[in-house]
């Protein structure tokens, strides 16, 4: 049995509907969701989760000067942008389809399950037109959104340096204006995409830094790809090796400012923050996809006996059933977090709100995946320690998650300091979780013990020290909230005996 991927439609349209209530959406139209994800889990499945082993085997190679994707990439690529897939969120103005970001959201799962390491390089693009729409003038959006859209171009996010990883305000690269317009000079490491030969082009959106020291110094600019922004490098991984993490050198190469000067990092925000909650849906995809590979091998292998002693099948053992819970357990909560702060965020009326929630889910996803995939390594056996059935490369490809777009670690103290100190973030967090339980006992109770510890760490000179054991509160809280939305609304899935029984695993825990 090979890795097989199956794209988890029916969950995703489970949870968008009917855990996440995506119908108080404006925009969202459900026969539009259905049609969209089935046709995207279809081509996920036959075009490009087939070139997700041997992407991970051959991997991304740097060539003269230019990256060469794994064979069958471009051909995957060139179907994706002739069936219009990139341009799937765009505004119809510039000749995307501007469908709902909560269809882009469930299209963008079903692509990081099928192939992380391309959904890596194509799906920075998404994020990039919203940032281009929000700081960008009337002319650029013009040129540069349409060619985003129609897959002529990809784009890439030009952060990290050598001494600037989690800490920005440290980054070097130059941004000097001449008579000519911009020109960057400097070094950017690990930047995914930095090059490849499936587009036309590509449009780097790069921080560098146009005045004095600090946060306040640096700038956005928008660089399209040329000589002068080449890649000098590839990094050998832990996993997605079909997507290149490039080192590169800006030579004095022509740029374009966006937004205003010095507001650089608050215009990346909205980038990363897109890129956050997408981030944590490849840790969903990948839970999921563990998920349904174990239970498929734990279903069709044959070892000891049941108590009662006949011939066992793997998922007659009570530890395996207890990994195999787990893994659903993992990939439908965190799932369903995702989707209800997409839908907050799409309300729009409690920004402090989604940006607490961003935090929180880019853990939880990302720990899910990690999770989940190491679940499965166990379920399997010596074979899940094999590279025969895919679960290592799950493991590996989904091991990123927790580091890139801000480590796990920082997003808890994030949500320790800034979370609880600007806005009323963790107030409308109390009311959501409360909202999603219904009047639960449990969850009225850990709400007030909650709240007395977002004042206490309010009050503490040094919260930091306390931020994970923060973080594990605020998740088992919403964890528990989710999960009671989901038992109540568990009639509408397919399986919604199984969902119950998930659902009590979470909220009755054996205790001896
Ligand atoms: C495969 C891959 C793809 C990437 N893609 C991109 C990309 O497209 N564009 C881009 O710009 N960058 C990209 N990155 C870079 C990535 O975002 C950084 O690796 C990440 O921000 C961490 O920076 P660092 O590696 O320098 O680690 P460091 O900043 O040195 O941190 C190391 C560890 O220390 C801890 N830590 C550091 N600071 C703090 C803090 N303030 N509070 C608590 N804990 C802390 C965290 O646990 C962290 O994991 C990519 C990296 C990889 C490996």
């Amino acid at each position: 049995m090979m890795s097989t991927f199956v794209a988890p439609v029916d969950d995703i349209l489970f949870s968008l509907r009917h855990v996440a209530q995506a119908d108080q959406v404006e925009d969202w139209d459900d026969a539009t969701a259905t049609d969209i994800l089935k046709h995207f889990g279809d081509f996920a499945q036959n075009v490009i989760a087939p070139l997700n082993a041997t992407g991970d085997h051959e991997g991304a190679q740097l060539a003269d000067g230019r990256v060469q994707m794994p064979a069958g990439f471009t051909i995957a690529y060139q179907q994706l942008i002739d069936d219009g897939w990139q341009g799937l969120s765009a505004p119809q103005a510039y000749g995307g389809a501007g469908v709902s970001v909560l269809i882009a959201a469930g299209v963008s799962e079903i692509f990081s399950g099928a192939n992380h390491s391309l959904q890596m390089v194509c799906n920075l693009v998404p994020g990039a037109i919203t940032t281009l729409r929000l700081f960008a003038t009337s002319e650029q959006q013009a040129l540069w959104i349409p060619r985003l859209a129609s897959g002529e171009y990809l784009s890439t996010m030009c952060l990290t340096e050598p001494a600037a990883g989690s800490d920005l305000s440290a980054i070097k690269c130059k941004a000097v204006q001449s008579d000519n317009g911009w020109v960057l000079s400097g070094e950017k490491i690990f930047i995914s995409g930095g090059d490849q030969n499936l587009s036309q082009g590509i449009m780097h959106l790069v921080l560098a830094r146009s005045g004095g020291a600090g946060i306040g110094g640096l700038s956005l600019f928008l660089c399209p790809s040329q000589p002068a922004a080449r890649v000098t490098r590839i990094e050998n991984k832990l996993g997605l090796h079909a997507s290149p993490t490039c080192q590169m050198l800006f030579d004095q190469a022509s740029a374009e400012l966006v937004g205003e000067e010095g507001a650089g990092l608050k215009a990346m925000f909205k980038l990363m923050n897109h890129a956050r909650i997408d981030v944590a849906l490849q840790g969903v995809a990948h839970a999921s996809h563990a998920a349904a590979q174990a239970l498929r091998y734990a279903s069709e292998r044959k070892q000891g006996r049941t108590v009662e002693g006949q011939a066992a099948w793997l998922t007659d053992h009570a530890d395996v059933r207890r990994m195999l819970d787990e893994q659903q357990v993992l990939a439908i909560g965190a799932r369903a977090m995702c989707h209800i702060a997409l839908v907050e965020s799409q309300l729009g009326s409690s920004p402090s709100l989604v940006e607490f929630l961003t935090s929180v889910c880019k853990v939880v996803g990302s720990e899910a995946g990690i999770r989940s995939a190491d679940l499965g390594i166990q379920i399997l056996g010596g074979y899940g320690y094999l590279t025969e059935y895919g679960m290592d490369q799950i493991w590996r490809d989904a091991r990123i998650t927790a580091i890139y777009e801000g480590a796990n670690g920082i997003h808890e103290r994030t949500l320790v300091t800034r979370g609880l100190r600007s806005g009323s973030g963790a107030e409308e967090f109390a009311a959501l979780v409360t909202v999603l339980a219904e009047g639960d006992s449990v969850v009225n109770a850990c709400v007030a013990h909650w709240l007395s510890v977002v004042e206490k760490l309010r009050a503490s000179d040094n919260p930091d020290t306390q931020a994970h054991a923060f973080f594990d509160l605020t998740q088992e809280l919403l964890q528990r909230a989710v999960w009671l939305r989901i038992a109540r609304v568990a009639r509408h899935h397919s399986d919604a005996e199984a969902i119950h029984w998930l659902a009590a695993t979470v909220l009755q825990p054996v205790v001896l």
